[in-house]
């Protein structure tokens, strides 16, 4: 038997997502108040919980940088976050599959926030595109794993 995942539906906004973000913003409307979320880690966390409800497998830390509260989402959720949605989709690609390289942007995020020191970004944004020896890419290995293991560690500092 096939199960056929992946149906349109998962593209729509859960029903409950915007009341309950918008109950932990500044603003007033789901369009304004989403704008004020950005992503401060992402991590495996298969059973988890979405703020809509939903089972998650990967986990999207969201900050709001104007009330300073947080929020978990799950993929269902994070793709209608302007400022979240691109860097979680590069960092859950890296969370499938470590072999794939990270995009710039997320590895200049990741050493923004901390999560790769400037050896580590280097290296990320240097080995893009290239055919990588066995060495790099047992290091670039290296790399994504204490990448994951620093946002899942870090979930709880204050990043302002
Ligand atoms: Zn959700």
């Amino acid at each position: 038997m096939v199960i056929i995942t992946g149906s349109p539906k998962k593209r729509k906004l859960p029903p409950a997502l915007p009341e309950r973000l918008v109950a932990l913003s500044r603003a007033g409307s789901w369009d304004e108040a989403r704008e004020e979320w950005e992503l401060v880690a992402a991590w495996p966390a298969p059973g988890g919980r979405c703020l809509c409800g939903s089972r998650i497998t990967q986990r999207a830390l969201l900050h709001n940088t104007l009330t300073g509260r947080r929020v978990v989402v799950g993929c269902c959720c994070v793709r209608h976050f302007p400022n979240a949605a691109a860097l979680f989709r590069a960092l859950a690609r890296v969370m499938s599959n470590p072999e794939r390289p990270l995009g710039p942007a997320a590895v200049e995020w990741a050493y923004g926030r901390g999560y790769l020191n400037a050896w580590e970004r280097g290296f990320s944004l240097d080995a893009r595109g290239r055919h990588l020896s066995p060495r790099q890419r047992w290091t670039r290995l290296d790399i994504h794993a204490a990448l994951i293991v620093r946002m899942a560690a870090g979930r709880g500092v204050d990043c302002d």
